[in-house]
């Protein structure tokens, strides 16, 4: 018998590097963040499946009051990326100067990386490809 996801091990992988999403198995949608059910039909019968790291950029922000783990870090980008998978997933955007939003565009390629906050924590992060 296969392991279910849970946000657990979905958190756990993010950890180890491993980035899986959600696949429903009644309509193929993959899902991430973890869901309750599908976005797509409302299915709840989801088995892990591994994403390309491919996406696009939909949306960005510039955070300038943090959270205490990122406070050393302001101000830095928070991406919404849409990966090839068709789900948007949110992660800290590495490699570009905040102050020069220019150099951002709607709709550029990222792929999935990771970053580690002050307290050792992995987190899901995007950069160029
Ligand atoms: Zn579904």
């Amino acid at each position: 018998m296969k392991d279910k996801p849970t946000v657990e091990q979905y958190l756990k992988n993010i950890e180890n590097g491993d980035f899986k999403a959600y696949k429903c198995q009644e309509c193929d949608a993959v899902v991430a963040p973890p869901s309750g059910a599908c976005y797509s039909c409302g299915g709840t019968d989801m088995e892990w499946t591994s994403v390309s790291g491919k996406g696009t950029l939909v949306s960005y922000t510039v955070i300038h009051v943090s959270p205490d783990e990122f406070v050393d870090e302001v101000p830095y980008y928070v991406a919404i990326v849409k990966l090839e998978e068709w789900t948007s997933v949110t992660g800290r955007l590495m490699g570009f100067d905040p102050l020069k939003p220019e150099e951002l565009e709607i709709g550029m390629d990222l792929v999935l990386d990771y970053h580690k906050g002050k307290s050792g924590k992995t987190y899901l992060a995007f950069r160029e490809p």
